[in-house]
């Protein structure tokens, strides 16, 4: 087989990996990335004045029960223990999230055993709502109004600008319901945190003698006739100049302050009541909690919609935004020679790990096109982004 010439344009988590993948086989790799750094959201970077390893674009949590997974990214840090465990400020008390039975049992002041705390949840759902389909259903029929108004309602119109009767079912569902005393914020089996920090570890990936990375560059379409593939994870609707307008985001201010000591204890503090505008705060250190520090570095975040020129997080995916994308879906679907990769050019929320988990099959799926001589049959998408 011989050696391709490769163009990925970004280098977040999914552009690194399929270069990295791609790389091994000795095919030459140009990555590029309009930023002044690799790693995308993930990157992190220690404060100067304190040492605190710093989530710059707000808190990553790596957790997967893809082993393969674990596995590639252990090749590249050392994964300290690390367990998310996410408490909640509410009605002047504090609670543990997400929702388990110390969480039941304070909120509703009683000492509910398991069997005791569902037979109870379940007399205070709403047991005539027989197929949610809109978060606030989901929450009434799964944990019942008191617990939807105090802990979902005012965080989910915070975090995503609107009515959780407006937002899919699918949304609530990320989040678990536990009848025991873990407040183990996910349920995979692998969780931790990179040693030094993510951005060392996507450096390391990106260390090929085949990789060629450069940054702040902005790609242009004219590129495209220079490589053999195109691999592209910035946005969709970017990519085609946002002619049918702008698929809809939400995009996150962070308010960041230093602090002498320890600030809150814990790693995330949500404030889920509509009236606080943040919708959490984040204290750093504590994502790193092998690290000793005295100071303390600080993030109170706000959620907002995604105009130009911000940065896009969150994918909404409402209807309106489904018609759109389909429209732009139909123009790639039209394209050879290019594949698009990733939360933003395939239009999705995803974790870090599925990030991952993509961007390996979309290497090895363009590997095997090359093997089979079938480079027209290269799918634009490796996955289904409907
Ligand atoms: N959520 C909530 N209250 C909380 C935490 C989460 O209402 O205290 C809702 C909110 O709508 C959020 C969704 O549950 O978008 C999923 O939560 P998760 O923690 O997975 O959000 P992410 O990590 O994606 O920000």
């Amino acid at each position: 087989m011989s050696s391709k010439k490769i163009l990925i344009v970004g280098a977040g988590l999914s552009g690194v990996v399929i270069g990295h993948k791609l790389a091994l086989q000795g095919h030459k790799i140009d990555i590029i990335d309009s930023r002044d750094h690799l790693a995308g959201n993930c990157y992190s970077a220690r404060d100067e004045q304190s040492g605190v390893m710093v989530h710059t674009y707000g808190p990553h949590i790596f957790h997967t029960d893809n082993e393969a997974v674990w596995e590639f990214v252990n090749q590249f840090t050392v994964m300290m223990p690390y367990v998310n465990r996410v408490k909640a400020t509410v009605n002047g008390q504090v609670f543990s999230l997400p929702i388990n039975l110390h969480t039941i049992n304070q909120f509703f002041n009683k000492t509910c055993s398991p069997d005791e705390a569902r037979a109870l949840i379940a007399e205070k759902g709403d047991s005539s709502i027989t197929d949610p389909q809109t978060f606030e259903q989901q929450a009434l029929r799964f944990v019942g109004k008191e617990l939807y108004e105090a802990f979902f309602k005012g965080y989910t119109l915070k975090q995503w600008g609107m009515s959780p009767a407006d937002l899919p079912a699918s949304i609530l569902k990320r989040l678990p319901i536990r009848f025991n005393y873990d407040d183990n914020y996910f349920n995979h089996k692998f969780q931790g945190m990179p040693r030094d920090g993510y951005t060392i570890m996507v450096e390391k990936m990106a260390d090929h003698e085949n990789i060629r990375l450069r940054l702040n560059t902005r790609y242009e379409a004219a590129d495209r006739l220079r490589y053999d593939h195109v691999f592209y994870s910035g946005s969709l609707d970017g990519f085609y100049g946002y002619r049918f307008g702008r698929l809809g985001y939400r995009t996150l201010d962070f308010d960041k302050f230093s602090y002498q000591g320890d600030y809150q204890g814990c790693a995330v503090m949500n404030y889920c009541e509509q009236q606080v505008p943040y919708t959490r705060i984040t204290e750093h250190k504590y994502f790193s909690p092998w690290e000793k520090h005295e100071g303390s570095v600080c993030y109170k975040e706000y959620s907002r919609a995604c105009e130009a020129g911000d940065i896009p997080y969150y994918p909404i995916r409402q209807v309106g935004e489904m018609a759109l994308l389909e429209q732009y879906l139909r123009l790639a679907e039209g394209e050879k020679g290019i594949t698009f990769v990733g939360r933003l050019g395939t239009y999705r929320y995803l974790d870090m790990d599925v990030t991952i988990a993509e961007a390996m099959s979309a290497a090895e799926r363009y590997l095997a096109s090359l093997r089979d001589g079938q480079m027209a049959a290269m799918p634009v998408f490796t996955v289904n982004v409907r």
